[in-house]
């Protein structure tokens, strides 16, 4: 079985054959770092942390960078704004992004080049660039000629003709042709720069990517990623550097570009001011569900954000986990249930056998975790089945299966970065629950975690009584501080979040 991708290249799926047989390379744009992050940028960094896990899966070995870009006009704009120098405020938003991808449950990548750290191999292709003809320099600022570079326009589809006709009035004058961009820009007073043989300045944001990716993985690595708004015109350019600079082609294999995340049918973006902070979600939905969310849908398609769609993402990740905790309740149990010979166990064994096939077979296509998730759903319905003929009749056999399905659950799960079988984490409880349960239960309690127990029994005694709007401010309340409760056929689980 082969495993095909959509390459943006090339416009249709292909074969994916990485230039080395058991190593795979790739680069994922990162962050420029002068906020906190939102889902629509933790789409992007979950789908490729799947790509990553699933690409080990299958047994490659994967070089993994991703940049952090911590010096841009946006990071210059809010020193400004927040009264810190660029660093800080860099080092700020680093040490959140750093927080975020960790309670998102990515892995980290193995190289993470910070543009700063990088200005020197900067120079060098911006050297190399000017001397080869593909750039030139005005008043201190060096531009990249794109009507010199023959493959402009490739991978956006775009020729240089229509970009002129949307060509924008306040197009810098000095430029030979509109869409040429920025290299090196000189600096203005205040403003964070290096020494260039065109003056103290700073590198543009293309020319960083270019230079760290090529440093890490050399021309021709595997797979370049980031999200779809990315592809014009900063992936366009970074061939254009690349390619020009090294005097060969191709600079990247294979193009993998994610699809947006919407809100009110408008895309989540810091610009339109309509985003939701990945910190915040986590906090009421826990990562799980999160990622459940994303990887309901196949990465390349759009999504919309809206509670209903991440609260299906929790009742369909609740079906996972159910199955799972009735498995564990059923084998827990010492006693063999003696009955007549059970049906379908052989049917049963066949599925589990089956499931991780189809699982690779939807993955293979492009990472369809969404019908990958197909498989997994058809699964747990046999796994409800044969718990219900087990709880009749349960005997060697059937136990070592459930276990077996258990475990295949948690591994293809695991492969979504999706983590099972949790139990109750015990961690340094919020002071703001005893509050909570002041206000909640009407009783002042001096431990956080019997206000915590509290809590739970009043929210179960609300469900008793169908007092269904307390049940849910309980539920609510706690998601706040970090907690997700989990009604399960044994009661409620707690899981605590929070660091
Ligand atoms: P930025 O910090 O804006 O450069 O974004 C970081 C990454 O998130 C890039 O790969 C973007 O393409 C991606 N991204 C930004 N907004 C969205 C969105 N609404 N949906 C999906 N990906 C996005
Ligand atoms: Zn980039």
């Amino acid at each position: 079985m082969s495993l095909k991708v959509y390459n943006t290249l090339a416009r249709k799926k292909e074969e994916f054959i990485p230039r080395e047989k058991e190593r795979v390379s790739m680069y994922v744009c990162g962050p420029t770092v002068y906020n906190y992050i939102h889902i629509g940028n933790a789409r992007c960094y979950v789908a490729f942390d799947v790509i990553y896990r699933y690409l080990q899966y299958r047994g490659y070995g994967v070089t993994y960078v991703r940049n952090l870009t911590d010096v841009d006009d946006k990071i210059i704009n809010r020193a400004k704004e927040e009264g810190l120098d660029t660093k800080e405020v860099a080092e700020k938003y680093i040490k959140a992004f750093h927080e975020d991808m960790e309670n998102l449950g990515n892995k980290p990548p193995q190289i993470e080049p910070r543009a700063t750290e990088h200005i020197d191999e900067m120079l060098e292709v911006i050297k190399c660039l000017i001397e080869k003809g593909f750039a030139y320099e005005i008043d201190g600022d060096v531009f990249f000629e794109v009507q010199r570079f023959n493959g402009y326009g490739e991978l956006s589809g775009r020729t240089l003709e229509k970009m002129r006709a949307g060509e924008r009035v306040d197009v810098d004058k000095r430029k030979r042709h509109p869409m040429d961009f920025a290299l090196w820009k000189s600096s203005k007073p205040g403003e964070p720069n290096w020494d260039g043989p065109w003056g103290k300045g700073r590198p543009g944001w293309h020319i960083e990517c270019s230079a760290m990716s090529s440093k890490y993985l050399g021309m021709g690595f595997d797979i370049h990623g980031g999200g779809h708004d990315l592809i014009f015109p900063h992936h366009e350019n970074e061939i254009a550097q690349a390619e020009a600079c090294a005097g060969k082609a191709p600079f990247v294999r294979y193009w993998l570009h994610n699809g947006f995340v919407n809100i009110r049918d408008e895309k989540m973006a810091k610009s339109l001011g309509n985003v939701i902070l990945v910190r915040e979600i986590l906090k009421k939905y826990g990562s799980n569900v999160l990622r459940m969310f994303f990887v309901s849908t196949h990465y390349r398609s759009p999504i919309n954000y809206t509670e209903e769609n991440l609260d299906s993402a929790a009742a369909a990740l609740e079906r996972i986990e159910n199955a799972i905790q009735n498995i564990d309740y059923l084998l827990n149990k010492s006693e063999e249930i003696a009955g007549t010979a059970m049906s379908g166990i052989e049917g049963f064994e066949e599925m589990i056998k089956g499931v991780e096939e189809k699982f690779a077979q939807a993955m293979d296509d492009d990472f369809n975790t969404a019908s990958a998730l197909g498989a997994i759903f058809d699964f747990i319905k046999e796994i409800n089945l044969f718990l219900e003929e087990s709880q009749k009749n349960l005997s060697e056999k059937s136990r070592y299966l459930l276990k077996e399905a258990r475990d295949k659950l948690i591994k293809l799960m695991g492969v979504l970065g999706i983590k099972l079988g949790r139990k109750e984490v015990a961690k340094k409880l919020p002071g703001e629950l005893l509050d909570l349960a002041k206000s909640i239960v009407g009783q002042a309690f001096e431990k956080e975690g019997t206000a915590l127990g509290a809590l739970v029994d009043a929210r179960e005694k609300a469900r008793r009584e169908k007092d269904w709007t307390k049940a849910d401010l309980v539920r609510k309340e706690l998601g706040k501080l970090g907690f997700i409760l989990k009604d399960t056929p044994r009661g409620c689980q707690v899981i605590y979040e929070e660091k």
